[in-house]
């Protein structure tokens, strides 16, 4: 849709995205599936789906009461009209929303977590519970907007689901009174917590790659199913405060209750990282798409490392540098912007310790792709392939050593062999 591209805008030199006032980025379904998993794991099904709905209702209320106010539209009519042409702009499939003031019903057809929880486990699992809580979530919030509710007014639940092998997914809106106050973390509260970005190691050749693909990727429509797939993976245009709301009250929730358990849900928080770059930045290097805008891929440690990183870029996570590399040794690496540390501070204040734990983790896994895949044998990047590089090989230990969480001047990991 041609007005939600005028919408989309950068942050020059932070590489962030932005639409409307809301940052997004891109993600993969591996990553989405894997980071909606973790919060079911942690908290259970029922509490997960609840926990996942509200952050996904609160992230796109903000992200369309913003956007019917920049577009004009007044109408109910109009604003669900504008709904139902971001939804499938994300990737996320193709919604009928038909419900009112007072709730309704809405049909959900080819929605991303389903289709993609389907193509990935379909044939191994057998699922009982639904998986679209981020379109639930949206369901409600568009219906909220469209007719001019508070955040949180109506609540969703999904009644039938591709996933659990149904026919297609519909949900069910009723009112409720579950105010949900909290500010946006929009594109004024990232200038205020991002800093002065630096320059690192190869910075020419990151920033010439990363444009490059960062124009592929404004150029990439969603079919007529509403998905958007490039590169062997069904791809999401997203909203970090989904990912950060349910990772941080997912971890919150934990320490306050679990707390023995933290070290091992961080972990797995983290471990979305490692999803991240093996199934996202694995699949660019090798496709088609990169061999005629970057060159043949060599495998060399300084390469996999730089290109990865212009990837991250392109995909909105934020100006990433490389601050020191020694291949088999050490990786440095800091961001001056990314999508957690200005969620966290503005969402939780100051916290004790570091929380960019994907920024943390995709680093760690950056040096495992440099170093552990023959990239120039082009192997395909199947789950057997992931499981023997992160769960049966990994030798790196990453820390991040400063935080813009904990009030440091910058984000700094520091990847080191185990
Ligand atoms: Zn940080």
């Amino acid at each position: 849709m041609n007005q939600l591209k005028e919408f989309s805008a950068e942050l020059p030199g932070q590489d962030l995205k932005f639409l409307g006032s809301t940052p997004y980025v891109y993600h993969c379904h591996h990553f989405n599936l894997f980071h909606d998993q973790t919060v079911e794991d942690a908290l259970g099904e029922e509490e997960g789906f609840l926990i996942r709905s509200r952050a996904a209702q609160s992230a796109v209320w903000q992200l369309l009461s913003d956007l019917v106010a920049k577009a004009g539209a007044s109408t109910p009519a109009e604003r669900l009209q504008l709904a139902a042409a971001v939804f499938p702009w994300m990737g996320q499939g193709r919604l009928e929303l038909l419900a009112g003031a007072e709730g309704g019903n809405v049909r959900g057809d080819h929605l991303h977590y389903s289709f993609a929880w389907r193509e990935k486990y379909g044939a191994r699992v057998r699922r009982r519970f639904p998986v679209d809580a981020f379109a639930a979530g949206f369901a409600a919030a568009a219906t909220e907007v469209a007719f001019s509710l508070p955040p949180g007014a109506l609540a969703s639940r999904e009644q039938s689901c591709f996933a659990c092998r149904q026919p297609a997914c519909g949900f069910e809106l009723g009112r409720q009174d579950v105010p949900s106050q909290a500010e946006p973390v929009n594109r004024e509260v990232f200038l205020r917590h991002i800093r002065q970005p630096s320059e690192g190691l190869e910075e020419g050749r990151i920033a010439e790659i990363a444009t490059g693909l960062n124009e592929f990727l404004l150029g990439v429509d969603g079919d007529e199913r509403g998905l958007v797939q490039g590169f062997g993976i069904f791809i999401t245009r997203h909203l970090p405060g989904y990912y950060d709301q349910t990772a941080y009250d997912t971890i919150h929730h934990i320490e306050k209750h679990a707390p023995q358990a933290t070290p091992a849900v961080e972990e797995l928080f983290g471990e979305s990282g490692h999803v991240c770059a093996f199934y996202t930045i694995g699949n660019i290097l090798l496709s088609p798409e990169w061999e005629a805008m970057v060159g043949t891929l060599r495998g060399d440690v300084e390469e996999i490392v730089t290109s990865s990183v212009a990837i991250t870029r392109a995909l909105g996570f934020g100006h990433w540098t490389v601050d020191e590399l020694e291949p088999d040794r050490r990786l440095v690496m800091r961001s001056s912007s990314n999508y957690e540390s200005p969620f966290y501070f503005e969402r939780y204040g100051l916290s004790e310790k570091p929380r960019c734990y994907f920024f943390a983790n995709a680093s760690r896994a950056i040096m495992q792709l440099a170093h552990r895949v023959d990239w120039a044998s082009r192997p395909e990047l199947t789950e057997d392939l992931y499981l023997s590089l992160f769960k049966a090989d990994l030798k790196w230990r990453v820390e991040e050593t400063r935080c813009c969480s904990k009030g440091d001047d910058v984000c700094e990991v520091v990847v080191t062999k185990g």
